[in-house]
């Protein structure tokens, strides 16, 4: 009997865990000194994250990208994008295939998940795409 109940009670807090998942699906849009915005099907939608995902999204070799947000609808017209660790959060779809974001210095060759200068070097990092299998 007890070990029934501690075999629910394991069930339920994992359901907890898990956060509500919505997927956002549209163009990346970017304009000049605005926050980046999703455009699906005639609306906009705004978008909230963590810096290192609004740094992403605000990437200008992302713009138009069709992009596939994992996150929440925090009303109609706001999506927050789930964490940014998971890395999977923001997924790229082009020619029909799923592709995550990285950044990538082939002089150093370090992978960072953020757009900007190689720590190493110094150099802009390169945008890189890897499909998602
Ligand atoms: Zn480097």
């Amino acid at each position: 009997m007890t070990g029934k109940l501690l075999g629910i009670a394991v069930v339920f807090s994992f359901c907890l865990a898990q956060t509500p998942a919505e997927t956002l699906r549209g163009s990346l849009r970017q304009t000049q000194g605005k926050p980046p915005v999703i455009e699906t099907g005639g609306r906009v939608i705004s978008l909230a994250g963590e810096p290192e995902t609004m740094a992403v999204l605000g990437d200008h070799r992302l713009a138009g990208a069709d992009l596939e947000l994992h996150g929440e609808f925090k009303n109609p017209a706001l999506f927050a994008v789930g964490p940014f660790y998971t890395s999977k959060s923001v997924l790229v779809h082009k020619n029909g295939k799923k592709y995550t974001i990285s950044y990538w210095c082939p002089v150093c060759s370090i992978r960072t998940y953020t757009p900007g200068k190689c720590m190493c070097c110094q150099q802009e990092t390169q945008l890189d795409l890897e499909e998602l299998k």
